[in-house]
C-alpha cells in the first residue's frame, strides 16, 4: 500500500523536530528531499494537476489557479477552486479537463485502486482524481454520487461552508479510515490536507498559529500511519508527504488592474478586455492585437519578477521568454503570464522569502510566483522500498510522484510523463551522490519604449530531466526614457 500525503503550502524547512517532531523522525529514518520543485505558477490547482499526472502545465492544461474560459463566463476567470466550472470549461472545449491519463486511470488500467480525499477546495480535491477512477472525498461533495450518499448516511451530511480547516482535515481522514479504506482496500492512498496553506496565508510563516497547525497535522500523520500499518504490516507500506508549492511572506502590494488602465491597455480595472487572474492576462477581443504591448507594458515594472508569452504568439513579441521556459504555453493558458517579484527578505520571524501580491487583501504570505522559496517543494519518502536515513540534493519534482509510485507498484511509467522514477530513494536505485547534477539558465532581455528587463530562467539537471529553480530579473530604465538620468 502506498500513502500519498500533501501537507498545502508546507517548506522544506519547516519540517523541523520541534515543530513536526513525528515527520522530521521519518524524514531522518527514510529519505528527505531538499532539492524539490513545485510546477509553475507556484499554486495548489496547477500542481494538483501535475501530482495526478505526472506532467506539467503545457500537458495537463490546467495552467493557473484561476482560468478564462469565455464559454462558462465571458466576463471574469472561473476559479479552479470549483469542481463544476472546471467540469463546465471542459466540456465547452468538448474536450477532457487534463489532457494526459491520470494516476488514477494508469492504476485503474492496471486492475490496482486508488481512493483520494481532500481538504482543501473542491476543485482542489477533484483534480486528484477528476475521471473518479475509485472514491474521491472532499468535505462538500464527495464522488460518485454514491460516495457523497454513503457519508451523508453515516455521518449525517458534508460539512457546511462555516467549517473550520481542522473539522475538513478530520472529516476526510475520518471518510477515508473508516469507509473507503476498509470497504476498497486500495493500493494507493491521496490525501490532500489544506494546511499550513490557509495558517500560513494569514498568519504569516513560522507563526504561532501556523506552527499549532503543522503540530496538528503531525499528531494526525502519526496516527494514521498507525492504522494504516495495522491493516497492511510495517514493511507493506510505503509513505510520500510532499507539498504542491512552497510559499513566501508577503513584502508589498501591487495594482496591475489599475497599471494597465491607467496606461490605456484596458478602459477598466475590472473590463474584460484583459482578463487578469493570479499570474494570467488573457487578451480578448480587440485588445489580442496589443500581445506586445501588454507584455512591454509588464516587463517595464519592478514589481513584476518575470513575463512569458505564450509561444504562438513570439513573432509578436520575438524578444520575450515563452512559456514553455517554464512548461507552460497550453493552448487554454494566457497570452501573457507573469510573476510577481520574488526576494530572499526574510519575515518577522527569520524565514526567508519574500514577494509582492496584488491588491491590499489580509495576506501575510502567500506562493505562485517564480521564486525560489514557492517553488521548492517538501518531499520525504519512507517505509517499504525506501532507502534509510538518507538526505537527497538530487533535484526532484511533484511530476516526479505518480511515476514513482507506478514503479513501486511494479508498473511501468509511460513515456509521456515529464517526471522520472525517483530511483535515488529507493532500495533499488544508485545512491544520491552517484547522479550528476548541474545548472543551467536561459536568458531573455525585453526592450521596451521605457525600460531594458534582463530576465533569467534558472535550471537544475538529474537524470535526463530539468526542473526550474527560480526566474530572477533586473529592470533598467531605458536611456531614452522620460525622466531617466544618464
Ligand atoms: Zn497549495
Amino acid at each position: 500500500m502506498i500513502l500519498l500525503v500533501i501537507w498545502d503550502g508546507l517548506r522544506p524547512d519547516m519540517v523541523r523536530s520541534d515543530y513536526t517532531p513525528y515527520l522530521h523522525r521519518m524524514a531522518r529514518e527514510g529519505a528527505f528531499c531538499r532539492a524539490g520543485h513545485a510546477a509553475f505558477p507556484s499554486a495548489t490547482r496547477i500542481n494538483a494537476a501535475s501530482l495526478s499526472t505526472g506532467c506539467y502545465p503545457c500537458a495537463h492544461g490546467i495552467v493557473d489557479n484561476e482560468m478564462y474560459a469565455p464559454a462558462v463566463d465571458a466576463q471574469k476567470a472561473i476559479s479552479c477552486a470549483d469542481w463544476r466550472a472546471l467540469e463546465g470549461m471542459a466540456r465547452s472545449e468538448e474536450a477532457r479537463l487534463l489532457g494526459v491519463p491520470t494516476l488514477g486511470e494508469l492504476l485503474q488500467r492496471a486492475g490496482r485502486r486508488m481512493v483520494a480525499g481532500g481538504s482543501g477546495s473542491p476543485g482542489t480535491t477533484y483534480l486528484i482524481n477528476p475521471t473518479v477512477t475509485g472514491p474521491v472525498v472532499n468535505w462538500a461533495v464527495a464522488w460518485p454520487q454514491a460516495a457523497e450518499e454513503m457519508l451523508v448516511a453515516r455521518y449525517g451530511g458534508m460539512l457546511a461552508q462555516t467549517s473550520s480547516s481542522s473539522e475538513r482535515n478530520r472529516f476526510v481522514l475520518r471518510a477515508l479510515c473508516e469507509v473507503f479504506i476498509p470497504t476498497q482496500r486500495p493500493d494507493v492512498i491521496v490525501l490532500w490536507l489544506t494546511e499550513p496553506d490557509h495558517s500560513q496565508h494569514y498568519h504569516g510563516l513560522a507563526s504561532p498559529e501556523a506552527l499549532a497547525m503543522l503540530r496538528e497535522l503531525d499528531a494526525d500523520l502519526e496516527g494514521l500511519v498507525a492504522y494504516l500499518e495495522g491493516l497492511c504490516g510495517a514493511d507493506g507500506l510505503t509513505c510520500i508527504l510532499l507539498s504542491d508549492h512552497g510559499f513566501e511572506s508577503v513584502a508589498g502590494h501591487a495594482d496591475p488592474d489599475r497599471e494597465l488602465a491607467e496606461a490605456g491597455l484596458k478602459r477598466a480595472p475590472d473590463s474584460n478586455e484583459i482578463v487578469r487572474a493570479s499570474n494570467s492576462l488573457w487578451l480578448t477581443g480587440a485588445a489580442r492585437e496589443r500581445v506586445r504591448d501588454v507584455a512591454h507594458f509588464m516587463a517595464e515594472w519592478p514589481w513584476v519578477g518575470s513575463v512569458f508569452v505564450r509561444d504562438d504568439l513570439l513573432t509578436h513579441v520575438p524578444d520575450a521568454m515563452p512559456q514553455s521556459a517554464v512548461w507552460g504555453g497550453h493552448p487554454r493558458a494566457a497570452q501573457v503570464m507573469f510573476s510577481y517579484r520574488a526576494s530572499a527578505q526574510p519575515n518577522g520571524e527569520g524565514v526567508p522569502g519574500s514577494v509582492v501580491i496584488s491588491g491590499e487583501g489580509s495576506l501575510v504570505a502567500t506562493h505562485g510566483s517564480a521564486g525560489r522559496y514557492a517553488l521548492n517543494n517538501a518531499l520525504i519518502a519512507w517505509g517499504r522500498g525506501v532507502k534509510k536515513g538518507i538526505i537527497s540534493d538530487v533535484p526532484c519534482g511533484i511530476v516526479d510522484v505518480a511515476p514513482t509510485v507506478l514503479h513501486l507498484l511494479g508498473l511501468e511509467p509511460p513515456a509521456h510523463m515529464a517526471g522520472r522514477v525517483l530511483h535515488e530513494l529507493l532500495d533499488d536505485g544508485p545512491p544520491p551522490e552517484a547522479l550528476a547534477v548541474t545548472t543551467s539558465a536561459r536568458e531573455a532581455i525585453y526592450r521596451t519604449p521605457n525600460a531594458r528587463r534582463h530576465q533569467v530562467a534558472h535550471y537544475s539537471h538529474a537524470a535526463g530531466r530539468a526542473y526550474l529553480d527560480q526566474v530572477t530579473s533586473s529592470v533598467d530604465a531605458h536611456p531614452s526614457a522620460k525622466g531617466s538620468s544618464t
